[in-house]
């Protein structure tokens, strides 16, 4: 065992050789906060980590620490708060507007382009009919 100063709140304590540096006392109530901060994000759907942040009164890089060990997971996309096509910052989704409407257009041009396709069998129908002429 070797002593630390506590990550929170500055007090030395035994540290036990694993996890983060905090003291028996500032374990206890982050894993209360967790808890808070947890249920938030349940009953809270889509939101974003800043407004959990202001909401729940806990540090971005609190719930970033949990969301990086696994234990908090927000919607995907959220965490990072951006475009997961072109890296812009956005409020909450998957994709900045832009890049919604740009999919969007992009999957009508696939329905668009597939229609004209039949043609080719036609000809083979034809084919047989122009000897009798
Ligand atoms: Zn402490
Ligand atoms: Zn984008």
């Amino acid at each position: 065992m070797e002593v630390k100063a506590c990550r929170g709140c500055g007090r030395l304590f035994n540290y036990l050789g694993f996890g983060p540096a905090f003291c028996p006392e500032c374990k206890d109530s982050q894993e209360a906060k967790y808890q808070e901060v947890k249920e938030y994000v349940w009953e809270h759907k889509g939101v974003n980590i800043a407004t959990v942040s202001s909401e729940c009164d806990v540090s971005e890089n609190q719930i970033r620490e949990w969301i990086r060990e696994g234990r908090l997971e927000f919607a995907p996309g959220i965490a990072n708060n951006t475009c997961e096509k072109c890296g812009k910052t956005i409020l909450g989704g998957r994709f900045c507007d832009a890049c919604k409407k740009a999919m969007v257009d992009s999957l009508n041009s696939v329905y668009g382009s597939k229609a004209p396709a039949k043609e080719d069998n036609d000809t083979d129908h034809n084919g047989p009919r122009m000897r009798f002429i």
